[in-house]
């Protein structure tokens, strides 16, 4: 097989999936010819996503559209469709086309003169997002390069094109808290950056609101670093430290006759160890959570139906 795979997650992209199969074949087509399938993946969509990309799959040979039983978030929907492609080359994209698909020939490319197993698109520019998103993903990429021991690309999402041997690398990782571009960066093999301006979202909203955003960071930062579990160690030096010149200074007034007002200082000393000891404990509960979601060992994702693959590339039945 050398067929060329394009992933796509959707999350209520109903608006965009028309214009999103007009690009991508347009792409897919003028860098492979025939030989290719887009993957959809309607990680449990509430508008009519499924319907469109049923009818998307009825129409076009090339497609095959995968049903999640409900939503189980962007990261494990992309999983699904990684698991599901046949290509020897997966382009994985964003369905609201801010990654533009007409890089796919540049980054296919760059693979094969730079000989490497996975091209990723870094963010030169974001169009068309918050100065408060741009600020926040901004920050995170840095502090997670900080805090990780793998050397995880700053601004860089999860479009990408990747050779089939780094994808089933990839798969191995049977991890539930997914942090995709973390995961292909901890794999190694040949990779390289492919710098482009970010486009604004074609249609609807972004779905990634804070709380989303905020676990996301977190599964990067737990899934690829030990660090802020050290923090109560520093803290604990830390607050030693003020001990002794706390211990030195009572001591101090002690002898020099010295009537200390207690109930000031005292509060002070209360809240300040609460609220490190919640703290820390509060980062412990976030990886015992985690552990406690690995253990269990469910399955990542429920398929509920495939439109389409009968036709495919190297199709099941082969
Ligand atoms: N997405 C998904 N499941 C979710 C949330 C998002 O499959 O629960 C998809 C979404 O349809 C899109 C991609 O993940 O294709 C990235 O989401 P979005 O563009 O909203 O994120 P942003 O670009 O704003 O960070
Ligand atoms: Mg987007």
């Amino acid at each position: 097989m050398t067929g060329l795979s394009v992933v796509v997650p959707c999350f209520n992209e109903e608006a965009c999936l028309p214009e999103l199969h007009r690009r991508l074949s347009a792409a897919a087509q003028s860098a492979a010819g025939q030989d290719y399938e887009l993957v959809f993946i309607n990680d449990g969509s509430r508008d009519r996503s499924w319907d469109v990309m049923r009818q998307i799959a009825a129409a076009d040979d090339h497609v095959v559209a995968i049903n999640l039983s409900r939503n189980h978030g962007h990261q494990l929907a992309l999983t699904a469709g990684l698991d599901l492609c046949r290509g020897e080359k997966i382009l994985i994209i964003d369905a609201d086309l801010q990654d533009p698909p007409e890089l796919l020939p540049a980054m296919l490319e760059t693979m094969h003169d730079q000989d490497a197993d996975v091209v990723y698109g870094v963010r030169r520019s974001r169009a068309g997002e918050t100065a408060f998103k741009r600020a926040t993903a901004h920050g995170f990429y840095r502090l997670l390069s900080r805090a990780t021991e793998i050397e995880i690309p700053v601004d860089t999402g999860d479009f990408r094109l990747m050779s089939r041997r780094a994808l089933e690398a990839l798969l191995a990782m049977p991890e539930q808290s997914r942090f995709i571009r973390g995961m292909v960066a901890w794999i190694g093999f040949r990779q390289v950056p492919l710098p482009y301006d970010r486009d604004q979202r074609f249609a609807g909203h972004t779905k990634y609101p804070l709380g989303k955003m905020v676990r996301f960071a977190f599964d990067a930062l737990t899934g690829f670093s030990s660090a802020p579990l050290k923090l109560a160690s520093h803290a604990g030096l830390a607050l030693s430290l003020g001990s002794l010149l706390m211990i030195g200074y009572i001591a101090y007034a002690w002898i020099s006759g010295q009537n200390i007002q207690g109930w000031t200082s005292l509060m002070l000393v209360v809240v300040v160890l609460g609220a490190v000891q919640m703290f820390v404990l509060a980062l412990m509960g976030e990886y015992i959570g985690r552990l406690y979601n690995e253990v269990k060992g469910r399955p990542l994702y429920i398929v509920q139906e495939i439109a389409g693959e009968s036709r495919r590339l190297g199709s099941w039945a082969t």
